[in-house]
């Protein structure tokens, strides 16, 4: 058999040392990094993924100094006596085969730290602390305290460092005129705007030596206003090769942008573009990154000539061992990150521990494990949705018997609905990997099978899990029987036909994501770069600078309103890090939002209302369209328990309240790991 992927799996010489394959775990802070007593669970972790394969690691960021903490008291690196508790990660990668670089990031103003500092005393839009403008001695201190990090790192077994030049951090803030106003020499000119990050590779390099990995990450699309220009960042890409740099990775997006560059809705690979045109101006090894999840996409990536490496992060959460099943000719076998970031980003800007939906044992590989059982059961799940799922494969990875039941003809639940929304086809790879992993596991699956409690009484199973999920909560007001009300699964799964002008009665994530369902039209923006390119104003002809233009989305295809009774926020409880994207989304489609109502009937003419004991008012439309959350399906339960069968809830059937995906999924695991 001829390798596949051979381009991701192509071994990289650096000349000093050989990476044995272009496949780049990116920095992610898993909140590991903040206190001593956690590297053993951080050395854990990075030792997994060392075995699955990876060529180059880098770890979340370390601040070179108390100024740019990303938190009082979080992650930094900038004493003797830090370096010790690094050895064990060091060590345990090396042990593994693996090579693993330190991350220096300076948070500039986007520390959430009274004690931040900036190239100028510019507040973010998106944290509350307004930076001190450092001081021209302090911009020669910083540099100082970059090198000594470095310096730290190497100490401590790192095979380099990556030094933090994009995504809106302290450096970036150096770069552009709109954060930086200095009239000293780190000011003014491009010239001098530049000097902060080719300095800092200078005197890193002087530090640590030539057999040292440096990588500098780049800032090459800011996506916002009086970004960098092209040239400039051409002229800053040159100036890094020259000081010393081994790699250059790129950073996309200012954190503050208004622009997706890493959920679900954004495409696979949409912006190697940017690092295919940086490859015709320096000569050392580029890295691609962002929405970049697949062997084969990665793959293509380098087989193009855009870039050297591909870097992909979040990936390795979903699957440590993504590296070694596409090496082994078996992508089918790989846990897809959906980009959900529920788990991950969402966790870190909740100031909680990162982990993965779709994998929960990431970041909890010393904790959640579990082994084979000295005491093989017959278990009968019932439900094949993401909980179902979950328990059934790990129940029978451990050696049990298990009958997986479902009464719809497929599995997946309700991801079988969420992966018809535009933007959420990702939804798709989780259930491929679990097809697949059923099929590897030997799980007895049952579709079409309507499990009854008298059936798996008389089966007599050792224990029975209910997976049994949810049923929609319907509406109870005068109207609520009418022809026009439907229910968010007559919509989307059933495609039952919807009039031109819609009330969508609900705006939790069901109510957000029909509201997206029922407005687009055309080709998804997430299958397809340009057409995502053009409703977010990416320029790709980088006419602008920042490369951000104009936006200019599709029509909507229908005339929406969405309601709550809530008087606070809609969709205030949709994820932290993509909340404001579906918020932006629905904006961009003209959909109307109405709160603080209370709903008093469907009639012929539309969905009425009243606002705080207002006027009566009403919504004409054809479709009333109800979200209105979900209760637990747990109608087999009494009667084994009465059985005296041991019975086990997981998922939507266990607590309808806030369930997810997440939550199902973790619950699976867990209670499988314990039978
Ligand atoms: P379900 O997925 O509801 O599965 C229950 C299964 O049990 C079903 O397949 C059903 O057929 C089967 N069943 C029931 N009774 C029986 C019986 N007696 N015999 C046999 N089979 C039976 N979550 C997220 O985390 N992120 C998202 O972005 C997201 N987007 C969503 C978008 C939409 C449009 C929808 C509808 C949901 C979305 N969700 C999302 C929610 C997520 O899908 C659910 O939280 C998750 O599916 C719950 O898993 P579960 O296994 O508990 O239940
Ligand atoms: P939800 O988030 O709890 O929202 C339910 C909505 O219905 C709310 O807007 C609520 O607002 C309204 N509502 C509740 N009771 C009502 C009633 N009796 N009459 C009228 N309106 C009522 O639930 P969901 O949207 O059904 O989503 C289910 C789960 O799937 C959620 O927990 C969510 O986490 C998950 N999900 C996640 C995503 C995601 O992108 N992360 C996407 C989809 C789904 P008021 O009470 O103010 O009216
Ligand atoms: Fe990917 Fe979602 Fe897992 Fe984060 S939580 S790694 S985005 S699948």
């Amino acid at each position: 058999m001829s390798q596949p992927y051979k381009h991701l799996l192509e071994p990289l010489d650096l000349g000093f040392t050989t990476l044995k394959n272009r496949a780049l775990m990116g920095s992610m802070h898993t909140g590991l990094e903040d206190k001593a007593k956690d590297f053993p669970k951080l050395a854990a972790y990075f030792a997994e993924r060392a075995r699955g394969g990876v060529g180059l690691m880098v770890t979340g960021g370390f601040a070179p100094n108390i100024e740019g903490w990303l938190s009082p008291f979080g992650s930094k690196l900038s004493k003797k006596s830090e370096v010790k508790r690094h050895l064990q990660v060091t060590e345990a990668v090396h042990r593994e085969g693996g090579k693993i670089c330190l991350q220096i990031l300076h948070a500039g103003r986007y520390g959430y730290s009274p004690l931040c500092v900036s190239a100028s005393n510019v507040k973010s839009p998106i944290s509350p602390f307004k930076p001190r403008a450092l001081s021209t001695k302090g911009v020669y201190r910083t540099i100082k305290d970059y090198a000594n990090s470095a310096e730290l790192a190497q100490q401590a077994g790192y095979d380099g460092v990556e030094v933090m030049g994009s995504e809106g951090y302290f450096i970036n803030q150096f770069l552009v005129t709109h954060t930086n106003k200095r009239t000293d020499e780190w000011g003014g000119s491009f010239e001098n705007r530049m000097r902060l990050p080719v300095e800092i590779v200078e005197a890193v390099r002087e530090r640590v030596g030539p057999n040292f990995i440096i990588i500098y990450r780049l800032s090459m699309l800011d996506l916002i206003e009086q970004g960098s220009s092209w040239d400039e960042v051409v002229q800053l890409g040159k100036a890094i090769e020259a000081a010393g740099a081994t790699i250059i990775n790129t950073g996309i997006g200012w954190h503050e942008a208004r622009v997706p560059t890493i959920a679900t809705n954004v495409p696979r690979a949409a912006f190697s573009w940017v690092t295919g045109r940086m490859q015709d101006h320096v000569s050392i090894p580029v890295v691609a990154t962002n929405r970049i999840n697949d062997p084969q996409v990665a793959n293509e990536i380098i087989a193009k000539g855009d870039a050297d490496m591909v870097s992909m992060a979040r990936p390795f959460l979903a699957d440590s061992d993504f590296i070694n099943k596409a090496a082994a000719g078996k992508p089918e076998s790989i846990n897809t990150c959906i980009g959900c970031n529920q788990a991950c980003l969402d966790h870190t800007f909740g100031g909680k521990r990162s982990t993965c939906l779709v994998n929960p044992r990431a970041c909890y590989e010393t904790e959640l494990n579990f082994s084979p059982t000295k005491n093989k059961k017959r278990v009968a799940v019932i439900g094949a949705g993401p909980a179902g799922l979950s328990a059934a494969t790990v129940l029978a990875e451990r050696g049990h018997e298990v009958d997986l039941f479902d009464k719809a003809s497929e599995i997946g639940g309700q991801f079988n609905i969420a992966k018809k929304i535009p933007g959420k086809e990702e939804f798709y790879q989780t259930l491929r990997y679990y097809k697949n992993k059923i099929e590897e596991t030997g799980v007895n699956l049952r579709l079409n099978e309507g499990v009854s409690a008298s059936a798996l009484i008389s089966a007599a199973y050792d224990e029975v899990v209910l997976a049994t999920g949810i049923l929609p909560r319907k509406l109870t007001i005068e109207g609520a029987d009418h022809p026009k009300v439907l229910s968010y699964i007559d919509v989307i799964r059933d495609q039952k036909p919807v009039g031109q002008r819609v009330a969508v009665i609900g705006a939790g994530g069901i109510g957000f994501d029909v509201a997206e369902f029922l407005a687009h039209q055309g080709v998804s923006p997430s299958l397809d770069i340009d057409v995502f390119n053009k409703e977010w104003g990416v320029d790709t002809e980088y006419k602008d600078r920042g490369a951000y233009g104009h936006a200019d989305p599709e029509e909507p295809a229908r005339q929406i309103t969405m309601l709550q009774r809530k008087e606070g926020k809609m969709g205030a409880g949709l994820g932290k890090t993509t909340g404001w994207i579906h918020r932006a989304s629905l904006k961009m489609k003209r959909v109307q939002m109405v709160r603080g109502v209370e709903y008093t009937k469907v009639d012929d003419r539309g969905l009425h209302f009243t606002i705080q004991g207002g006027e009566p008012q009403v919504i004409e439309c054809d479709n009333v369209v109800v979200c209105a959350g979900q209760l637990s399906r747990r109608d087999l339960l009494e009667e084994l328990e009465a059985a005296n069968v041991t019975t086990h809830l997981i998922g939507g059937s266990k607590m309808a309240g806030e369930l997810d995906a997440k939550r199902a999924i973790r619950e699976g695991f867990v209670l499988a790991a314990e039978i």
